[in-house]
């Protein structure tokens, strides 16, 4: 089969790397840098999120230009943290497994100097680099960069939030000005846009996903809550996803901790990752993250700089960041890599402002969240259980030592006792908190401004019923109907009222069932329907969200909030 890179003029060693990695297709970014690159190229902005193939998108042309039988450093690679200066190499090595004589360094500070002074001392090629490091190395004498050809900025608007900027003024100093300047950046500010005037000649400009934009693989919704209930919001978004692995994003280290502590205490498999903790617990907290060994990592952003994880599913800002452009960082570390992602931001009516602004800059809506139920809580949890115990696999050899035993003991108990003991084993935790744990609303700002917008969610069919607010119809009358009409749980999601009308998720596997049997009630003699849900319906549904309520703040009956999980 044709592998995509093939179209690039690229060498025989370097496509054989990329089949190897199982690379078949090259990613936008790639598409757009490498054929400038190896066109002969010239200076050039990229901007372009991490996960985006940026890597590779600079690493093969620089690579396929490197010549191998000068000993002389040809590229320079800065980068704001170790880990992605230790990551950039790796995958450098990973491109040039069949360059033998090619060699790549990487250099950062909180490692022993003396080891990277006796490397770079045997030749090295490509040196990727912190900036700190790197103007200390040149001070030493131990690293000439007079015969650099190629200058690559990557994170630059980490860089110079970092503080960075004076050690890069020091460093291209001493690069010979013909060099080319590639600079790779997730957002635009306005120090990059000077950067970029003083270092650079007539760049050519890459805009991957839009400028200053955030990704659109990621759904933003928000939670208006009061401060006194931001702990609780948080708990409940966080059992809602029972496969969630994110991070929690604090301001400050001590609400950092605090929060970490917290949730420690209260069952949950986190960790906190802040300034406060040595560089080897740091290494420790971030490698068991990797690992996926802990679900939620509780960091601030500093702390989550050196971190780079491919496919988290959620990120959640507990605090709000000062800057929009630091909102945009957190965001786009979820949906990366081909995948889809949420972030979720717990704030105050008085941060409602900030979501506007944040809005404009990645030029994306956010949705207003609704705090799920205790009751909806412990449903998903238990289908995801459910879903856990049907698709487990089995392995017979292993087990027929220990089986016999575990027959002995558990024979007494039939089917459905051993299904009961699973289900409070595994939900012991959920179920005692949630009956006792009042179900609580989001803060309304009397605007009318409540744009929930009505969307398909994967994994579930959206149905429409002919009953809305002004015939009583409300959650609790839903999920009373549905208890009613069938035999067993039925997981139910997202439920949009509306005057005449009621927009509901349910499982896709019970969709059918329900829509046959709240099809044969009758409401005061009149005939119930329901349906799936058309695109007419839920745009409908939007466009009644996006009106101003006239005073009528929100469709929600208080019924709402007195609905508990059933004991
Ligand atoms: P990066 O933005 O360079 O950190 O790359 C993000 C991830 O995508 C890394 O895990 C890469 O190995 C992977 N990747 C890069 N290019 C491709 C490609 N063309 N096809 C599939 N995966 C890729």
């Amino acid at each position: 089969m044709m592998n995509g890179f093939e179209e690039f003029a690229l060498s025989e060693p370097l496509l054989e790397a990329v089949r190897e990695l199982g690379f078949e297709n090259p990613m936008p970014v790639q598409s757009e840098v490498i054929p400038f690159l190896l066109g002969g190229g010239g200076d050039l902005i990229a901007l372009a999120q991490t996960g985006t193939g940026k890597t590779a998108a600079f690493g093969l042309p620089v690579l396929q230009r490197t010549d191998l039988s000068q000993r002389s450093v040809q590229t320079l690679i800065l980068s704001p943290t170790r880990e992605l200066c230790m990551q950039i190499a790796a995958d450098l090595k990973d491109y040039s497994c069949h360059l033998d004589a090619l060699r790549v360094i990487a250099v950062y500070g909180g490692a022993s100097i003396k080891n990277q002074i006796d490397e770079i001392r045997k030749g090295v090629h490509i040196v990727v680099a912190t900036p700190g490091r790197l103007l200390d190395l040149c001070r030493r004498g131990a690293l000439d960069l007079s015969t650099v050809g190629t200058v690559v900025m990557d994170e630059a608007d980490e860089m110079l939030n970092m503080g960075f900027l004076e050690d890069i003024d020091a460093i291209l100093a001493g690069v010979p000005e013909s060099r080319s300047t590639l600079l790779f950046s997730a957002t635009m500010p306005e120090e990059i846009e000077k950067l970029s005037r003083k270092y650079m000649r007539e760049p050519k400009e890459i805009v991957i996903g839009g400028k200053n934009e955030g990704t659109s693989s990621v759904r933003h919704i928000y939670y208006t809550v009061r401060a006194t209930e931001k702990y609780r919001t948080l708990k409940r978004v966080v059992d809602f996803y029972p496969r969630i692995y994110g991070i929690i994003f604090c301001r400050t280290k001590a609400e950092t901790q605090e929060v970490s502590d917290r949730l420690i205490k209260d069952g949950y498999n986190v960790d906190a990752l802040h300034g406060d903790l040595s560089q080897a617990q740091r290494d420790n907290v971030m490698q068991r993250f990797r690992l996926h060994n802990i679900q939620l990592l509780v960091a601030t952003d500093v702390a989550a700089r050196g971190l780079d994880v491919d496919d988290l599913t959620h990120v959640i800002n507990y605090t709000l960041p000062d800057d929009n452009e630091v909102y945009t960082h957190r965001s786009g570390r979820t949906g990366r890599a081909g995948k889809t992602g949420i972030s979720i931001s717990i704030i105050n009516l008085r941060e409602k402002k900030r979501i506007l602004g944040i809005e404009k800059t990645l030029r994306q809506t956010f949705e207003a969240g609704r705090i799920p139920t205790g009751k909806e809580i412990c449903s998903k949890q238990i289908f995801n259980l459910m879903d856990s115990l049907e698709n487990v696999e089995v392995d017979d050899e292993e087990l027929q030592d220990i089986l016999p035993a575990v027959y002995g003991k558990l024979g007494w108990l039939d089917k459905e006792e051993i299904i009961k003991r699973l289900v409070s084993l595994e939900f012991h935790r959920f179920l005692a908190y949630y009956q006792d744990d009042e179900d609580f609303e989001t803060e309304q700002d009397g605007s009318g401004r409540q744009r929930v917008i009505v969307q398909r969610e994967e994994g579930f069919t959206k149905l429409f019923i002919n009953i809305g607010r002004m015939d009583g119809m409300g959650p609790k009358e839903l999920l009373g109907m549905l208890n009613g009409c069938l035999r067993h749980e039925v997981e139910v999601g997202r439920i949009d009222l509306f005057t005449r009308y009621t927009l509901f998720d349910v499982k896709d596997e019970f969709a059918d069932e329900v829509i046959f049997q709240l099809s044969t009630l009758k409401l005061r003699g009149r005939s119930i329907k329901v349906s799936l849900a058309t695109d007419e319906q839920i745009d409908r549904g939007n466009k009644i969200n996006q009106k101003p309520a006239g005073g009528k703040k929100d469709g929600r009956k208080k019924e709402w909030k007195k609905k508990r999980p059933k004991k």
